[in-house]
């Protein structure tokens, strides 16, 4: 049996900034994974830094897709039909919080935890000797039609009474940002304070490479069960070995709710599936991330590749990719860049969401022995630094940068 201060079990970019926090305050942190850290949805997102992306996914205007969501494999929200029965509950809250006034109060959870996040995420960076791979200079929705940046206009009016700075572009300012979508009509928003990584993947070894280079030791072995013992909590990994800790943070993405489960907490977690394909390519045809709002995907320039990600599958966390979500992400890039060919190669990630898109980050109901840190869906990248804040600040008892009651595991 091994002993040790904090283990922090998940090594996806929330548990690689947290353990990296907690090495710096001089702690003694054992990282658990039973794959290579940084590997999973961490590593396949769109990159965005998105402190613009304040609304909630439940929202008002859910419910006119309720229609299409279950018949239409072209819409950019699906649902496997088999996992209707077992998504249930969780459908039935996520209707609940997208009623008006439960959005207006997810709203304004979310924007205040997102508040700073570039700032934080550059000083990470720094850390990790990785700035250069985080660029600042924007980020755009664009829309197809002028119906749809009319729409938009309502969209952007609610963010920025959330504070959020954001321009409405006409179809010839968009151009000028970037010049190879020549085909929009609508015209576009952008984020001047949006930024992105042009590499999550190389982000994720960096950040690795400095916890280990800090001291902490990585297992690479899942863990199967968790406890509260005499001597602190209880860690069973898959071959039966065991560690002992002090404090353990459970930070495993969308496989979390196991472990919460195990200690008493009950947490409406569930995954939200989305995707990716990328074309390999020297230049990758824009200067910025640009989403759009229409068909829900972005377009990422990254290091030799173009990543065109997105999309929400409800159904699971089984491997099997489903090739109508691919085949979506592929029309709309070749509706918008026709020469682009077939995508050298697509992939699969869970993004751990609760319904009313609030992470939970927070001790757990019987102490801040066990700290979650997980269910921060469609933002996890952006929000992994002031995550890392606020785990610390729970497990020294000392006051965390923001007030932490609407993240907290006991609103369920
Ligand atoms: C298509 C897509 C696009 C996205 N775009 C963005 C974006 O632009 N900006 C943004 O901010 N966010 C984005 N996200 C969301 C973001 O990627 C996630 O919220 C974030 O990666 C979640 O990080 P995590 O560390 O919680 O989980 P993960 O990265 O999933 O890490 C969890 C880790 O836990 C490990 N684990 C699993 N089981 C066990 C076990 N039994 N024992 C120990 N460890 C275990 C896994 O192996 C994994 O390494 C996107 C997500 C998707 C899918």
């Amino acid at each position: 049996m091994i002993k040790t201060d904090i283990v922090v079990l998940g090594g996806g970019v929330v548990g690689l900034a947290t353990a990296l926090r907690l090495l710096n305050s001089g702690r003694e942190v054992m990282l658990i994974d039973p794959e290579e850290p940084g590997t999973g949805t961490s590593y396949g997102n769109a990159g965005t830094i998105a402190e613009y992306a304040v609304l909630p996914v439940g929202s008002p205007d859910i419910f006119k897709k309720i229609p299409s969501l279950l018949l239409d494999k072209k819409s950019p929200i699906s649902i496997k039909r088999s996992e209707i029965l077992s998504l249930a509950p969780w459908l039935l809250r996520f209707l609940y919080q997208s009623m008006p006034k439960q959005a207006a109060i997810n709203a304004q959870a979310i924007s205040e935890l997102l508040f700073d996040s570039r700032k934080r995420w550059e000083l990470l960076v720094k850390q990790i000797d990785a700035d250069s791979i985080l660029k600042s200079n924007g980020t755009l929705y664009f829309y197809q039609s002028k119906s749809s940046y009319e729409a938009g206009k309502k969209d952007m009016a609610n963010r920025k009474s959330l504070g959020i700075n954001v321009e409405m572009l006409d179809p010839s300012e968009l151009q000028r940002l970037e010049p190879n979508l020549k085909i929009i009509e609508g015209g576009a928003s952008f984020f001047p304070d949006g930024a992105y990584m042009s590499d999550p993947g190389k982000i994720m070894k960096l950040l690795l490479d400095e916890v280990i280079k800090k001291g902490c030791q990585f297992i690479k072995k899942g863990a199967t069960s968790i406890e509260r013992c005499s001597e602190g909590v209880k860690v069973v990994l898959a071959d039966n070995s065991e560690i002992i800790a002090k404090h353990l943070v459970i930070s495993a993405g969308a496989y979390s709710k196991k472990f919460a489960n195990q200690v008493g907490d009950y947490v409406p977690l569930d995954v939200e599936r989305g995707y990716h394909v990328e074309y390999d390519m020297e230049k990758p045809l824009l200067n910025r991330p640009c989403c759009s709002a229409e068909k829900g995907f972005y377009m990422s320039p990254m290091t030799g590749r173009l990543r065109v990600v997105g999309t929400v599958e409800l159904g699971g966390l089984s491997a099997t990719i489903s090739q109508h979500r691919v085949d979506y992400l592929e029309r709309g890039a070749s509706s918008i860049f026709p020469n682009l060919g077939k995508p050298s190669r697509a992939w699969l990630g869970f993004r751990p969401s609760i319904p009313d898109s609030r992470p939970v980050i927070s001790q757990s109901s019987k102490g801040n022995d066990i700290i979650y840190a997980f269910g921060h869906g469609h933002i996890g990248l952006t929000l992994a630094p002031i995550t890392a804040e606020i785990v610390e600040s729970i497990i020294t008892k000392t006051k965390p940068p923001l007030a932490i009651s609407a993240y907290s595991v006991q609103r369920f």
